[in-house]
């Protein structure tokens, strides 16, 4: 008798393929080859959808995954959208579009914001997440489950190749 396939479940780390598009079908991100992107399931590493859509799959499983805004990145919440003075970021502070900054919110909460766009006077900075309100498109192949440590359980992250290194 062959032993039963490891499922997916709350406390596996599931190493995968991932090719992410956007309803246009343009490459918004991906594993790069030979290395496939390891995390731990059920601990909020990957976008809600995404989690559900892998739950209960085993090694070698292929899936197309359409994942609504709400179970991606969140809906558009317009009042994120703030311009700030440029005097209060560092002089030589890099604020690209794009750029993610960690602001400090009154109860002493990290929250990032992006860059939209900063000239000498203002920088306009978007709390949503730049994915936010879009519908995204995985594909995925699932390389490898296995069972988490209870050091990575007690983290809520991956150790090792492709996770963390502390
Ligand atoms: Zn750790």
């Amino acid at each position: 008798m062959r032993d039963a396939p490891l499922l997916i479940v709350d406390g596996t780390v599931v190493t995968f393929h991932y090719v992410l598009t956007d309803p246009d079908g343009d490459v918004i991100d991906r594993s790069s080859e030979g290395e496939p992107l390891p995390y731990l399931h059920g601990a909020g590493n990957i976008v809600p959808g995404l989690e559900r859509a892998l739950t209960g799959k085993a090694s070698g499983a292929k899936l197309s995954v359409d994942v609504a805004p709400k179970d991606g990145y969140g809906e558009r919440n317009d009042e994120l959208v703030h311009a700030v003075p440029r005097e209060s970021f560092p002089p030589d502070a890099e604020l690209n579009a794009g750029t993610a900054v960690v602001a400090e919110a009154e109860n002493g909460e990290h929250v990032p914001f992006w860059v939209v766009e900063a000239d000498d006077e203002k920088v306009h900075i978007d709390g949503n997440h730049p994915l936010a309100g879009v519908p995204l498109h995985f594909e995925i192949e699932v390389v490898d489950v296995r069972m988490a440590t209870v050091e990575e359980r007690t983290h809520g992250h991956v150790h090792g190749p492709g996770g963390h290194s502390h």
